[in-house]
């Protein structure tokens, strides 16, 4: 018997990231658009190669995009707001302007909001849908591609963002007011006519994804979307439907998506396992099972003796004539994981190589699995090394540290609390650091110019001395810090030249983290990141922040300057996570490590310490049951690693969202001083929000968006003030912009902080 062997998606980039620089190129105007197409064709085309090369029985197509799959999904159904249809008659430039905006003399067009991708670290483009939408089939890009794989000879499956999930991530245009799943109705046409199209180019199975699924529904108004749309899409002769959903288990939505009108199921058996048992009892036989099986979203090996073990469960309650056959499959999409492990061979260290998958080896893995429920034998070499190798992860004296364990195992309350409640830090704060009402400050750091990278590239290529390095950075932070003074800022920063990243930076200085070479996985567009890969118990075994951060006050006698770290939760985040051990204890290890450098920071005289935690929204579960959990230890961790100071010491964090309804009471008991937070482009989302829970700390809602080279003029900042002010008490409220500088340019970043700093002392003089 042979079984399907498949993928949810597979990475777009390229082994070298080479969809980066052909869009990139494409934007600058170095690269055609027919460039463009055919090097992502060669791209399509290699994936599916290597993909074929492991032996999987079927490819997906679609998965590929020049920018974002929601976005293709929007364009592709026509749901272009009018001011990018004015763009240009060419499709591309209208759907690139919707990715990333577009200003020329002509034109000057903001891009669609961006959001995170469930709780991954990917970004899509928010589809606006208006009361009058109309939809029209736009693009066949997914049809296209379908034929271009099966013209090479591959056993293709198009892959198309389900009409369900569209809609419930898109939001209402403004000055619209209807939901955009009250549209429904009006969409499905277009998916029936593309499905109608994939049917003619003789597609047999249509994968939907439609990972909503995975989130808390409303079940009425859910179940009846659904039933709709795949009743209806079901009408288009000779297509089978398989409905995906993935990230987490479909739980209380099992029931009722069991028996839509689909032709097969898959299941995220990797964050969904405990769905297991209910979906065998509630998908009908004739349904296709999908076993998601291999974990498209981290970078460890699979436990292929245990995930083969479910397989063959799953299999075996499929027994009988009457029985659909099962798939072995991804648990998602390959888009979260690096490439491939084979540039790491000679930069990883071979115990380490052997513990990773990246998507290449999963296909390999997912291929394996399906070998071996045909016959074991078949694969009995792979199997036994891939034993071997999960085993040495389990053994490896590498991994476990016991004074770390033991030292996070033995803490008590006393390690989670500042010595004084706010109120009465901020007394003593005040008398200290005699800073003025409305103080100004920037979240860190300053432009990382062209002069900076190259400075960082020839000291790691050797041609910079340590020394020469040094020089460098400090001449920069100096000119930074007397910039900052001469401008009028209050609490300085010292830039962070000396970072590339801000995770990156604490894993480089801290035990229990490796780097790759080129373990890059897309973040937005053609933006990718390359995580950290956590895999042991984590320490600190030196100071990392204390000689920058002393160098830099030295810079500035009258002015406090801000020690800057990131915190635990988005060094998790932001990181591949080991897998042995709870999320919530590797972020313990990670806090202590950061603990002990703030308590160096104020031992070596710096008053005021940012911890930033820009990702402890996104670590938010899918699921509200799962809420309270996360955020009692994530707000644990923030405090574990902040409050082994003195009362006189002023914490700060950070973080890049404004819409915190949902952790708004841990927010609160983060117990810092001062938080900085993103506002200027949320529509005062975050007013609301105080005006419901009230905040009594101090906090400094950004004034102007740094995501844009637009400089803010003083009266628009001084009016965005002035709403702040009747929200925020003035000793409380303090001037800042959104975020880090360091993608700005100097002359608009000094144009910006100039209005700022005279927004903030027309303010005070008005007092
Ligand atoms: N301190 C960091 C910076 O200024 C914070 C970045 C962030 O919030 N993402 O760049
Ligand atoms: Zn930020």
């Amino acid at each position: 018997m042979s079984i399907k062997s498949t993928i949810l998606g597979f990475p777009r980039m390229g082994s070298d990231r080479q969809l980066k620089k052909l869009v990139e190129g494409f934007w600058s105007g170095k690269v055609t658009e027919q460039e463009l197409a055919e090097g992502s064709k060669k791209l399509r085309a290699d994936h599916w190669a290597l993909q074929a090369s492991y032996g999987l029985t079927e490819v997906p197509v679609g998965d590929f995009s020049y920018y974002d799959h929601v976005l293709d999904a929007a364009f592709a159904a026509g749901i272009i707001p009018s001011r990018y249809q004015q763009v240009d008659n060419s499709g591309t430039r209208a759907y690139f302007a919707m990715g990333r905006g577009l200003q020329n003399k002509d034109v000057d067009v903001p891009s669609l909001e961006m959001k995170k991708w469930f709780d991954t670290n990917y970004h899509f483009m928010v589809p606006e849908v208006a009361d009058d939408q109309a939809f029209k089939l736009h693009s066949t890009k997914v049809v296209d591609e379908f034929k271009e794989a099966t013209a090479l000879g591959y056993a293709a499956r198009p892959v198309v963002l389900g009409p369900v999930t569209l809609l419930a991530l898109s939001k209402t245009a403004k000055g619209s007011s209807s939901k955009p799943l009250d549209h429904l109705a009006n969409l499905l046409p277009v998916y029936v006519e593309l499905f109608g199209l994939l049917a003619e180019a003789g597609a047999e199975w249509v994968q939907v994804d439609e990972p909503v699924l995975a989130l808390d529904l409303d079940a009425a108004v859910y179940q009846a979307a659904f039933t709709q749309a795949y009743s209806e899409l079901s009408k288009v002769a000779g297509l089978k439907f398989l409905l995906t959903s993935y990230f987490g288990r479909l739980g209380d939505n099992l029931a009722w998506a069991a028996t839509l009108p689909v032709h097969g199921i898959h299941l995220d058996l990797v964050r969904g396992s405990a769905d297991l048992d209910s979906a065998l009892a509630l998908i009908p036989a004739d349904k296709v099972i999908s076993a998601g099986l291999i974990n498209g979203r981290n970078i460890w090996k699979a436990n292929l003796d245990k995930q083969l073990a479910t397989l063959a469960t799953i299999v075996s309650a499929r027994q009988g004539a009457a029985a659909a056959p099962v798939w072995v499959n991804s648990s998602c999409s390959l888009l979260h994981s690096p490439h491939s492990l084979k540039p790491e061979a000679g930069h990883l260290d071979e115990e380490t190589l052997g513990w990773l998958s990246f998507a290449e080896e999963k296909v390999e893995e997912v291929a394996i699995l399906a070998a071996a429920i045909a016959s074991r034998d078949s694969v009995a070499e792979q199997l036994s090394s891939n034993a071997a190798k999960v085993l040495s992860r389990q053994q490896s004296a590498r991994i476990t540290r016991p004074a770390v364990q033991q030292r996070l195992a033995s803490l008590d309350a006393s390690s989670y609390e500042r010595q004084a409640v706010f109120a009465e830090r901020q007394a003593v704060q005040r008398e200290t650091l005699k800073l003025p009402v409305f103080p100004t400050t920037t979240i860190g750091s300053f432009p990382q110019t062209a002069e900076v990278r190259k400075a960082r590239a020839q000291f790691r290529k050797g041609a910079l001395s340590q020394a020469e390095y040094q020089q460098f950075l400090d001449a920069e932070t100096r000119q930074c810090i007397e910039w900052q003074d001469a401008c009028g800022l209050d609490v300085l920063v010292h830039g962070e030249f000396e970072r590339t990243d801000m995770v990156e930076f604490f894993g480089e200085h801290l035990e229990g983290f490796v780097f790759t070479k080129r373990g890059w996985v897309q973040s937005y567009g053609s933006r990718c990141v390359k995580p950290p890969v956590i895999f042991g118990d984590v320490s600190r075994p030196h100071a990392m922040t204390v000689d920058v951060a002393k160098f830099a006050q030295s810079c500035s006698p009258n002015k406090p300057v801000k020690g800057m770290l990131t915190g635990p939760v988005t060094i998790l985040q932001w990181s591949f996570v080991r897998d042995d051990q709870p999320r919530s204890q590797t972020a313990g290890q990670i806090a202590l490590a950061i603990r002990d450098e703030v308590v160096d920071l104020e031992a070596a005289g710096i008053r005021v310490i940012q911890v930033d935690e820009p990702a402890i929204r996104e670590g938010l579960p899918l699921r509200k049951a799962d809420y309270d959990a996360y955020l009692k230890w994530s707000v644990d961790v923030f405090r574990l690693a902040t409050t082994g100071v003195r009362n006189q010491t002023q914490i700060h964090t950070h973080f890049c969202y404004s819409d915190f309804n949902e952790i708004f009471t841990a927010i609160k008991s983060l117990d810092a001083d001062v938080i900085t937070i993103e506002n200027s482009k949320s529509d005062l989302k975050l007013l609301g929000a105080l005006e419901v829970h009230g905040y009594a700390a101090e906090i400094g809602p950004g004034l102007y968006d740094i995501h844009s080279p637009r400089v803010p003029s003083v009266e628009e900042m001084a009016a965005r003030f002035a709403a702040l002010q009747k929200y925020i008490p003035a000793e409380n409220l303090w001037a800042n912009p959104d975020c880090g500088l360091k993608t700005r340019g100097w002359p608009e970043v000094k144009e910006s902080l100039t209005n700022l700093v005279a927004v903030a002392v027309a303010a005070r003089n008005a007092l």
